[in-house]
């Protein structure tokens, strides 16, 4: 059976689930489980949206124009990915303009990046304070391999300079930190 925009409609999705779900409930349960569900989803909706966390699909033009300043200097979509955990993949096709929609939360990312506050990726910069933050992933009991492999080296070993390293590792631990400190899903969350 084909549908519409190859999704599966609610109804169906509904049959398995258990009462006290939000998806029974569009399906057309109205028990109060059901009910309750989708109140208390529509409820942190609400209070998503008062908290500015809104995350529709928002006109990606903007964003555009930004990534096509952002690339005048230097600043380029792996950059840009290293620092908002957005596929480099979707960055391209919002900067060729061959993806119209983004996710509003993801526009906010891009769009926060300055293009005066970003050193380019090649760019060394002191290793001291990235040092800092991987002895903290390391008490937290990563391993330097898997510290490596998590900002996609190649090698299991963390080759980074002691005294100066390149602004692009720098900004990749950084992020691979405050993912571990948030311990929020927010970076996983697909574009
Ligand atoms: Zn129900």
């Amino acid at each position: 059976m084909a549908f519409q925009n190859g999704l599966r409609p609610a109804k169906e999705l509904a049959s398995n689930r258990p009462h006290g779900d939000r998806l029974k409930y569009l399906g057309g349960c109205r028990c109060v489980p059901c009910r309750a569900a989708n109140s208390r989803y529509e409820t942190e909706r609400a209070a998503a949206r008062r908290r500015g966390e809104w995350n529709g699909l928002v006109d990606a033009s903007p964003v555009r124009c930004h990534l096509i300043r952002l690339s005048k200097r230097e600043i380029g979509r792996d950059t840009v990915a290293d620092i908002t955990g957005i596929a480099a993949s979707t960055i391209d096709l919002i900067r060729r303009g061959q993806r119209k929609k983004i996710r509003a939360m993801n526009a906010r990312k891009i769009l926060a990046i300055s293009p005066d506050a970003v050193v380019t990726d090649a760019q060394r910069i002191p290793a001291e304070p990235t040092w800092r933050l991987i002895d903290w992933l390391l008490k937290q009991g990563f391993t330097k391999g898997e510290i490596a492999s998590r900002l996609g080296f190649k090698s299991r070993s963390l080759q980074l300079g002691k005294e100066s390293i390149t602004a692009r590792n720098a900004m990749k631990i950084e992020r691979f930190y405050r993912q571990i400190r948030a311990g929020d899903d927010e970076f996983k969350e697909a574009p």
